[in-house]
């Protein structure tokens, strides 16, 4: 459901830090490079090929974003210039002028399940190249974010800057921010009109508005709407499957992970795959390879407890965390009841993710309701705050929440990620 909200966000003063492999970022456990696939299907060699940099880690790994990106911890600053081949070879890296600003999140099943009103595989990689083809936008800030929804409502309720939905009609509705204004389209006019509003977007920043998100332009974006983008509402139904998915299968990757072994059995499965911004991977004709899948390691059961969990990096990686978020979240699984598979009963309540933080800026968040474990002090401190949430979503399913989303309380059944700017970076 689109959000409307006042433009009262104060103008941006700090700089945007949003790591690249041209900009690292100085991390604790040494520089950070996010890698951004744009919503394009990403090669299993090219996987292993980045794995192989951070081989000489304790625990070599690369990190799922929430944005669909893939993150490498730990490396040199500078890159090595052997580093920056790998990575532009696995496809990661088609301009170094606009290598920040290819933040674009899409419907990452569309045309595979036959689901969702049109197949925007085309039109996301159209809208790769214009971002890349179009100078100006090497300006837009790497905080942007374009979602592309191909009409099941996936990734429709993302906090994007600009949207897309498809509609049933072979249309679409183009959507700037949460302010609900919106551009109904034919399909092929969807990418030059981002393109138009992304470019206003850069004008109005270089004349003195200092801000990251449309929504906190001082006044609308782009022309005179033609459509409301509630034109384009979509249920927003949290359809997010794990397992066989007709010949193809979605796999989770545990803590957003994904480790040599995991790799190596999708290398057994597939050649590709796409990357979601829910901590898993879409694997092309893997529906076959489920054995192979789960035998490495990745979550092929929506009933696992791996499947609700989340953490967000912590320590040692981030100094301002409490706490080693992932070993705390690592020891919550064996111990969490596993979440009912979807059909069953009370799907719908339990399977609330956990994300495990390690202070109040809780990065990472899911963009559904989740349980917020705001760095607890102990194992049994963290399943008391799972057990009371788990009880509390059986005993008032429909609940409202009474916090305010930007004041949670701990240990509450979180409403879904607040829409404010503040909170849709992916810090490192
Ligand atoms: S929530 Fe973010 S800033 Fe806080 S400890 Fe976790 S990663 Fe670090």
């Amino acid at each position: 459901m689109c959000r409307v909200t006042a433009s009262t966000t104060p103008a941006r003063v700090t700089a945007d830090v949003c790591p690249g492999v041209g900009r690292p970022f100085a991390a604790a456990d040494g520089s950070l490079v996010r890698l951004r696939p744009a919503g394009r299907p990403v090669s299993v060699t090219g996987l292993a090929r980045l794995l192989d940099l951070v081989a000489g880690q304790p625990d070599p790994s690369i990190q799922l974003t929430s944005r669909a990106a893939l993150q490498l911890r730990g490396l040199p600053d500078p890159l090595p210039p052997e580093a920056v081949a790998v990575v532009r070879e696995a496809g990661l890296l088609p301009s170094t002028t606009h290598e920040l600003v290819r933040n674009v999140v899409a419907s990452p099943l569309s045309g595979l399940d036959g689901r969702g009103h049109a197949d925007v595989r085309p039109l996301v990689v159209t809208l790769d190249r214009a971002l890349c083809a179009t100078p100006a936008l090497s300006d837009l800030g790497g905080r942007f974010l374009f979602c592309v929804d191909d009409g099941r409502g996936d990734v429709a309720g993302e906090a994007s800057d600009l949207g897309v939905v498809a509609l049933p009609d072979g249309a679409a509705v183009v959507t700037a921010g949460s302010s609900g204004r919106g551009w109904r389209l034919p399909l092929e006019r969807v990418v030059p009109m981002l393109v138009e509003l992304a470019e206003e977007f850069v004008t109005r920043r270089a004349r003195g508005e200092s801000v990251w998100h449309v929504d906190e332009l001082a006044s609308p974006l782009g022309p005179a709407p033609t459509a409301s983008s509630h034109q384009a509402t979509v249920s927003h139904v949290a359809h997010r499957p794990l397992g066989a998915v007709g010949p193809h299968a979605v796999v989770g990757v545990p803590l957003g992970l994904l480790t040599r072994g995991h790799v190596a059995g999708l290398a057994r499965v597939t050649d590709h795959v796409l990357v979601t911004p829910w901590r898993s991977l879409v694997v092309v004709d893997g529906a076959g390879g489920l054995t192979d899948l789960s035998e490495a390691g990745l979550v092929v059961d929506a009933g696992s407890p791996w499947a609700r969990l989340h953490a967000c990096t912590g320590l040692p990686g981030c100094r301002r965390s409490a706490i080693d978020t992932r070993a705390m979240a690592s020891q919550l699984a064996p111990n969490l009841e596993s979440a009912p598979a979807p059909g069953r009963p009370g799907a719908d309540r339990t399977a609330r993710p956990v994300h495990v933080s390690g202070c109040e800026r809780r990065c990472g968040t899911p963009s559904t309701p989740f349980v917020d474990v705001l760095a607890p002090g102990s194992l049994d401190e963290a399943l008391a705050i799972v057990r009371r949430a788990d009880a509390s979503a059986r005993t008032y399913p429909t609940a409202a929440p009474t916090a305010d989303p930007a004041t949670p309380t701990t240990g509450a059944t979180h409403p879904a990620r607040p829409p404010a700017s503040a909170t849709r970076q992916e810090r490192p």
